[in-house]
């Protein structure tokens, strides 16, 4: 269907799909959407620099390469990403290798949710796509009709988008979640958070080190051959004021292992940042022609780097039930989503919970401390439990349709 102009409509436009948000879900939404040749528009509330250079996640799963290639968005990912082909685990200060290719065949590959997010912006601009950035006051109306319409301003002024779905991707303080009138949040919410830095400093080794110290976990990761992603376990209330550069080069060397051979180069910090920890599953993920996915729907602690693929996995669901609504003639098909993306997003639930409760420290609590050993020590010596770890590291085929939930 092709966009009314402007003129015509008297600033009412019209598309099939109306998205809200440009995050990873919303964008590669919409290229899932445009390579079934299903008309859609993206609206904003950001500018195009805003979401370009917001720091996130930085882990792709193999599923999540694979669909970017799948798609011809993988050009600069192949040639920037770092590939890894499994993770270290620290404990007590020695380091131990979970090795994935070995273990599944697979690896994953370290690219900025940043570079994902303006790969995916560039591509649909270059194949004549609508991305409306700085879209203000999104306001998804009739939903519960065929013919559902979103209001939003731009430039000042009043617009109206006529559509028949509309996706809503705008994260997690989004206005499309609470649309789901008779939604069910079940959360969980840890007792500590991450203080995430982005240096420039060229990493020092190609994998991750995942460390568990009695003062607390540290995680070592990279966005590029210069540039750092490392991370602390903090108190839930922590001030970023408190954290001078030398206190965070300093506790990072006190807990990653740098007695067991490991190097960290230190340079300025770049970016810094304070994340809670906490889980969330909202669900139903629909409400007549509303259906939300990714962060709008469910938010995972970022210990087993899963945002950003779970996301990405919402949008390959989401477009397939569309594509049988509006293109199969089967608008029944649409309450399959729900059902189909939860059982992966409990199973990345669980999957995160586990290296998270495995990896952190809890205050005081000694039966939990030794708990946390023994699982470390499993993990590290049984190759069935490593194996099943990195299984859900490298991620969970993607599900089919016959794979659906109905
Ligand atoms: C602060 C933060 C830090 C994180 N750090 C990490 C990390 O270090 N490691 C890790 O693995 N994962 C991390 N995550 C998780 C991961 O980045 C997310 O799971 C991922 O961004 C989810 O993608 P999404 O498309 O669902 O939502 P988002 O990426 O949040 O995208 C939603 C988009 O919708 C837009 N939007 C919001 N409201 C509206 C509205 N009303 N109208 C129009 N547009 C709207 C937003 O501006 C945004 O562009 C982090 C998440 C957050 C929030």
């Amino acid at each position: 269907m092709a966009l009314a102009s402007w003129a015509a409509m008297g600033g009412i436009d019209e598309t099939e799909v109306a998205i809200v948000g440009a995050g990873p879900a919303g964008l590669v939404l919409a290229h899932l959407l445009a390579a079934r040749d299903i008309d859609c528009v993206v609206l904003e509330q950001r500018d195009r620099a805003y979401v370009e250079h917001r720091v996130r996640a930085g882990v792709l799963e193999h599923p999540t390469v694979e669909l970017l290639r799948e798609l011809g968005l993988a050009e600069r990912l192949e040639r920037e990403g770092l590939a890894h082909r499994g993770i270290q685990l620290a404990v007590d200060g020695i380091r131990h290798r979970i090795d994935f290719v070995e273990l599944t065949g697979r690896s994953i590959t370290l690219y900025g949710q940043q570079e994902v997010v303006k790969d995916l912006i560039a591509a649909r601009l270059a194949g004549g796509g609508q991305i409306v950035f700085e879209a203000l006051d999104v306001a998804p109306t009739a939903i519960d009709t065929d013919r559902p319409v979103v209001q939003y301003r731009h430039d000042g002024v009043a617009r109206t988008l006529r559509c028949r779905i509309v996706a809503g991707c705008d994260g997690s303080y989004g206005v499309c979640g609470p649309l789901v009138a008779d939604r069910t949040v079940t959360e969980h919410t840890y007792p500590f958070a991450w203080l995430g830095v982005l240096a420039e400093a060229a990493p020092t080794q190609d994998e991750l080190v995942y460390a568990s110290h009695d003062r607390g976990f540290a995680l070592y990761s990279m966005r590029s051959p210069t540039v750092t992603r490392l991370y602390l376990q903090v108190a839930p209330d922590e001030q970023l004021a408190a954290w001078s550069d030398d206190r965070i080069w300093d506790e990072l060397a006190t807990r990653l292992p740098v007695g067991d051979g490991f190097r960290l180069n230190t340079g300025p910090i770049i970016d810094r940042g304070i994340t809670a920890m906490h889980s969330s599953v909202a669900t139903p993920m629909r409400h007549g022609n509303l259906l939300v996915a990714g962060d709008a729907a469910h938010i995972v602690p970022a210990t087993g780097a899963k945002g950003m693929n779970l996301a990405i996995a919402d949008a390959t669901v989401l477009a397939a039930v569309i594509d049988d609504a509006l293109r199969g003639g089967r608008p029944e098909h649409l309450a399959d989503y729900t059902p189909t993306c939860l059982r992966r997003v409990w199973r990345t639930q669980h999957f995160s919970h586990r290296m998270t409760t495995m990896l952190h420290r809890f205050d005081d609590d000694a039966f939990r401390r030794q708990l946390q050993r023994t699982e470390l020590e499993i993990v590290t010596s049984s190759v069935a439990a490593a194996t099943d770890l990195a299984e859900h590291y490298v991620g969970l085929p993607f599900a089919t349709l016959a794979e659906r939930a109905t």
